[in-house]
């Protein structure tokens, strides 16, 4: 499902070096990504998301040569493909959670917005216990009420791979594992490949596979 080869990439302003020799995740894997901070974790999802692209080496994403494609495909193919958990949620603090959990299907053409995409929207919202706050405006949400508004916004759309940035960091404990349960509830249901990073030690148990970037000096991850 994901494939890096040769990858390379440094910020056009800023020191930080990644480079990512081999790495390869298969088919409804569920990796988990740990590492301090500053190690380059949301950078590499960054990269597989296409949000970013690499000075040399090549980022594949279900068999999509994701760094070679251009600006706008690229970014169809985020939208449509890959849920992604922002770190910092990126929602539009202007509109209401269900505006924001619906905002992917607004933005490109390959989602329609159809009735069954809005029942499920509901159905989400419900399961993630935000249903009350679908009219509210995100920028009076709780943060983590703000973190379950970017998880329903990644889900929505069924994505065949799902990437988290530490999408469990700001829910208390009860919170966080009914959210964990279904973001791999969604992730089985789809066959889904599911990408998290994370700094929950006791639920790396729940992944099939742990990536850590503490053993990769100079940002080098094989
Ligand atoms: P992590 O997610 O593991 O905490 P990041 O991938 O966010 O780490 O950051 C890795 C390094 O890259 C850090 O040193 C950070 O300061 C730097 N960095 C992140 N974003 C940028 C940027 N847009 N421009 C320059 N440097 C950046
Ligand atoms: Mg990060």
């Amino acid at each position: 499902m994901i494939k890096i080869t040769d990858l390379d990439f440094v910020y056009p302003h800023g020191e930080f070096r990644l480079m990512v020799p081999d790495f390869n995740i298969g088919r409804s894997e569920k990796v988990a990504v740990i590492g301090p901070s500053g190690s380059g974790k949301t950078t590499l999802l960054n990269l597989i998301a296409g949000i970013t692209v690499p000075k040399h080496g090549t980022v594949e994403v279900d068999e999509v040569t994701v760094s070679r494609l251009e600006d706008r495909h690229r970014r169809a193919f985020r939208i449509t493909r890959i849920g992604f958990v922002f770190q910092d949620f990126a929602l539009l603090d202007y509109l209401d959670v269900l505006d924001n959990i619906l905002h992917p299907y607004r933005i490109t053409r390959a989602l329609e917005l159809s009735r069954s995409v809005r029942q499920r929207a509901s159905v989400l919202a419900e399961t993630m216990g935000i249903a009350d706050k679908l009219k509210r405006p995100v920028g009076e949400l709780s943060q983590g009420e703000k973190q379950r508004t970017a998880i329903c916004r990644a889900l929505l759309p069924d994505p065949s791979l799902i990437l988290a940035d530490e999408a469990t960091g700001n829910l208390d404990p009860d919170n966080k594992s009914r959210i964990l349960d279904l973001l791999f509830e969604c992730v089985d249901a789809h066959r889904a490949t599911l990408l998290a990073v994370t700094h929950d030690h006791e639920l790396l148990a729940r992944f099939d596979r742990v990536v850590d970037f503490q053993g990769f000096r100079g940002g080098v991850v094989e």
